[in-house]
């Protein structure tokens, strides 16, 4: 399973209701490409409430301007599609890769480069390393943006509903069990 209804933060109940009270009635609109970074996943793999289309493109853009990228080189996004809670109303979206490269291979890059950092000569060299890979590692860049700057769900009694690869070390919800680990490790999920 993808991911885990307690877990996700949304309950059978509210679900339901949810159902009801709004149906299929909320349009959903396409996560659009920036100046400096652009959606390279089909229109259909991030249909999101316009007001998470918003937020996404306001944080995206940020993530994409502090780290270098521009018009004329821009950093390229990919989105798949969920189905289970926020997903199903539009309010949530998942990322899986950032330019051209999946999150579960830019959290590789940074184990190995982090891994380094304990065989490293001295602390300068070791903080040498960190500051570069912190630099230079777009997955753990754009989880840290999305974490800083955006303003996520957090429905009463649960977790704010920002979950990635990074999650555990970086928070916010540091707490975060093995299951919901494991079904991130390889895409950021973001709800509003
Ligand atoms: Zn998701």
């Amino acid at each position: 399973m993808e991911e885990l209804w307690v877990a996700i933060g949304i309950t059978l109940l509210t679900v339901m209701l949810y159902d009801a009270i709004f149906g299929s009635s909320i349009p959903r609109v396409p996560v659009p490409s920036g100046r400096a970074y652009r959606i390279d996943s089909p229109p259909g793999n991030g249909l999101v409430t316009p007001e998470l289309a918003a937020e996404l493109r306001r944080v995206l853009e940020k993530f994409a301007m502090d780290a270098g990228f521009s018009e004329s080189n821009s950093v390229g996004i990919f989105f798949k599609p969920g189905v289970v809670g926020h997903h199903k109303f539009g309010r949530a979206a998942d990322i899986y890769a950032v330019g051209g490269l999946g999150l579960d291979m830019w959290k590789q890059r940074w184990n190995k480069a982090m891994a380094g950092t304990v065989q490293a000569s001295d602390t300068g060299a070791r903080q040498r390393i960190a500051d570069e890979e912190r630099k230079r590692n777009l997955g753990w860049r754009l989880y840290k943006a999305l974490q800083l700057f955006g303003r996520w769900a957090q429905p009463y009694g649960y977790p704010i509903q920002l979950f990635g690869p990074w999650t555990r070390t970086e928070g916010p919800w540091t707490y975060i069990s093995d299951p919901l680990l494991q079904a991130h490790r390889d895409h950021i999920h973001v709800a509003k």
